[in-house]
C-alpha cells in the first residue's frame, strides 16, 4: 500500500495573509508531493513496504538517505498541515497547564521555540514534542523529526513548524524570524491539544 498526499484540511489561501496562497500551493502541491513520490520508490519491493511511517521513523538508522529523507518529508509535512489553521483556538486546559508546568509559561513557550526555529542553521524544523509525558522544544535538520531513533531530542512531536526556505521565501525572502512571528497567529490549538493528550 503506497502512500499518499494527504489532502489540506481547508482552503489554499486560508492562512493569508501570515502564510500565502502560492506558497501553501507550491509547499503541498510540489514538494510534499516529491517526498511522497519518491518515499514509494525508496520503499519500492522492500520489507519496509508494510510499516507504518512512525515505525520506520523510529528505526530510520537502518535506512537508506532517501528513506530518512523522504518518509521524514512525508511525515513531517502532513503534521504540519494538521496544526495550521485560519480559525482563531486556544490551548486545551489540559496542555495550558503543561505548557504552564514544563516550559514557564505561553510567553517563554513562544520565545524558546522561535529561537529554535530561527537558529536552525539552514533547513530544518522546530518542533514541541512530548518527552517522557513532559513537554520539550527542539529543532532538527533537514527532514529529521523527534520520532527519529537519531534526534538529538526524542519524543512524540504535537507541533512542528517548517523552516526551510521553500516555507516562507516566497512572502518572507531572507526574513526568516517574522514567519516565525507570524505562525503564531495560525496554530490550530485543537490539533496541538489533541495531539498532545494522545502522545500522554
Ligand atoms: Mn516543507
Amino acid at each position: 500500500m503506497a502512500f499518499e498526499l494527504p489532502k489540506l484540511p481547508y482552503e489554499l489561501s486560508s492562512l493569508e495573509p501570515h502564510i500565502d496562497a502560492r506558497t501553501m500551493e507550491i509547499h503541498h502541491g510540489k514538494h510534499h508531493n516529491a517526498y511522497v513520490t519518491n518515499l514509494n520508490a525508496a520503499l519500492a519491493g522492500t520489507d519496509a513496504e508494510t510499516l507504518t511511517l512512525e515505525d520506520i521513523c523510529r528505526n530510520i538508522s537502518k535506512y537508506p538517505a532517501p528513506v530518512r529523507n523522504n518518509g521524514g518529508g512525508h511525515y513531517n509535512h502532513s503534521l504540519f498541515w494538521t496544526i495550521l489553521s485560519g480559525s482563531a483556538s486556544t490551548p486545551s486546559d489540559k496542555l495550558t497547564q503543561a505548557i504552564n508546568t514544563d516550559l514557564g509559561g505561553m510567553d517563554k513557550l513562544k520565545e524558546e521555540f522561535n529561537k529554535a526555529a530561527t537558529t536552525r542553521f539552514g533547513s530544518g524544523w522546530a518542533w514541541l514534542s512530548v518527552k517522557e509525558g513532559k513537554l520539550v522544544i527542539s529543532s532538527t535538520p533537514n527532514q529529521d523529526n523527534p520520532l527519529m531513533d537519531v534526534a538529538d531530542v526524542k519524543g512524540t512531536p504535537i507541533m512542528g513548524l517548517d523552516v526551510w526556505e521553500h516555507a516562507y521565501y516566497l512572502h518572507y525572502q531572507n526574513r526568516r524570524p517574522d514567519y516565525c512571528a507570524a505562525f503564531w497567529n495560525v496554530v490550530n490549538w485543537a490539533e496541538v491539544s489533541r495531539r498532545y493528550e494522545a502522545a500522554l
